[in-house]
């Protein structure tokens, strides 16, 4: 966005450009190795730029999602809040009699709850949450998350009203406002199709760790080279860039410092075959699985599974878990599955605290100064998709212009 009026250069620290949403082909099967990222937004300049770059019907595969819960061997519908009525009638009355009892109270606002807890149990009562959403948030963000604010959320969850839960539970009416409920999704390649697309014409300085950031007079000075460059923009993980930043400024030091301890969560992947399903997502709430997701990304595009072998699907752990373990783990899922390769990413959700987003704002303005900027998941420390990237890089640009 800002070769239009600089000579723009992307310093990688890895041999692959990507970040998170790099996919490599493992025996002829496309693995992605955090996930599985498909892609859509809700923002019309986001899409207008992002098509400004693909062909739309030639390139990619529009799809509904279709995703289960499993929960007691059954699959559940999802988002579960619409398919109550599929769950059995001794697990089902008692979340009834509690919604029933919600209804005529006058719901909240989402900033009225003091944490993410509270604003799930405010929303769809205790019952739901003990069944549901406490277990399966529990083991997604492996942190107490009576501890974690509500910013985070903001455009993450819709907030539906109990009135319209119980009545899409008696109409069975399908859940078509959560971003991902339609994506687009590569014929070819996964994400890595949109890295290589964007990357063709990019100066991209692979294997090029930033180290160090300094200023002078002329500019910012990268790794001890030439203080010549007009602007950077740290795309990394704001935690690091204390020990990366050397400019002498006591302000921006105390800044940089108060963000090395932020909180985050890590993911174990394992590309694996699997049988044949027509399901793109499937949740594991339960506590007596460890893995908490299966992408099933053979679903996504016939390219992504080698023609000689059954469909792939990739399944999420979080935090680190050992290969024997979840080879373990993988014979109680459903699926027949058969494990292809492994990831472990260390830094693959962020955990927002009550003053993170304070401690971060402040950073930026000081940093601003000497015009570096943040810019993504990590460095803005915002739990951020794609096309939430895409819309604050265009914000930056703006403020940059
Ligand atoms: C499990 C999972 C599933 C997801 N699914 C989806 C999805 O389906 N759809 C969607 O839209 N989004 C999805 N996301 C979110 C998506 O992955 C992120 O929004 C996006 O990848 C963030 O991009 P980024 O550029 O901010 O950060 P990153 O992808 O982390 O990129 C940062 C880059 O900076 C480089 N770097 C860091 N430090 C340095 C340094 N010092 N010097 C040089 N280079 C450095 C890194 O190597 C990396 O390449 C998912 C995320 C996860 C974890």
């Amino acid at each position: 966005m800002l070769s239009d009026r600089y000579q723009v250069s992307i310093l990688e620290k890895a041999d692959k450009a990507g970040g998170l949403i790099k996919c490599d082909r493992v025996m002829g099967s496309l693995f992605h190795r955090v996930g599985g990222h498909v892609f859509n937004s809700k923002n019309e300049t986001v899409l207008d730029w992002f098509w400004s770059h693909f062909n739309r019907e030639e390139e990619f595969i529009k799809a509904t999602r279709n995703a289960k819960i499993l929960f007691d061997d059954q699959l559940l519908g999802y988002p579960l809040e619409n398919y109550l009525y599929q769950l059995p009638e001794e697990k089902l009355r008692p979340i009834i009699d509690e919604l029933l009892t919600m209804v005529s109270q006058v719901p909240k606002a989402p900033e009225e709850y003091p944490n993410f807890k509270a604003f799930l149990i405010g929303n769809f009562g205790e019952q739901l949450y003990n069944l549901y959403f406490g277990p399966y948030n529990a083991k997604i963000w492996n942190t107490d998350i009576s501890k974690v604010p509500l910013e985070w959320l903001d455009g993450k969850l819709p907030m539906p009203q109990i009135r319209e839960v119980i009545i899409s539970n008696i109409l069975k009416k399908e859940e078509a406002s959560m971003v991902h409920s339609s994506f687009y999704y590569p014929k070819n390649n996964g994400s890595q199709f949109i890295i290589d697309r964007l990357a063709e014409q990019q100066d991209i300085q692979l294997s090029y760790q930033v180290s160090s950031i300094g200023v002078g007079e002329k500019g910012i000075g990268i790794n001890g080279d030439e203080l010549n460059t007009q602007l950077l923009v740290y795309c990394g993980d704001v935690r690091q860039l204390a020990g990366i930043v050397a400019i002498e400024d006591e302000l921006l030091r105390t800044c940089l410092d108060a963000v090395t301890n932020l909180p985050s969560n890590g993911t174990s992947n394992v590309l694996c075959e699997t049988d044949d399903t027509n399901l793109s997502w499937m949740y594991l709430p339960e506590e007596k699985y460890k893995a908490h997701r299966i992408i099933y990304t053979g679903n996504f595009s016939g390219t992504n599974n080698e023609p000689n072998r059954r469909k792939t699907c990739v399944v999420e752990f979080s935090g680190k878990q050992d290969q024997d373990d979840m080879r373990s783990e993988l014979a109680l899922l459903p699926g027949n599955l058969k494990p292809i390769a492994f990831n472990y990413e260390p830094n693959s959700y962020i955990i927002q605290q009550k003053d993170t987003r304070s401690k971060i704002d402040t950073l930026k303005k000081h940093l601003a100064k000497y015009n570096i900027y943040l810019l993504g998941r990590f460095a803005e420390w915002e739990y951020y998709n794609m096309d939430k990237c895409i819309e604050s890089a265009m914000e930056l640009n703006k403020t940059i212009r």
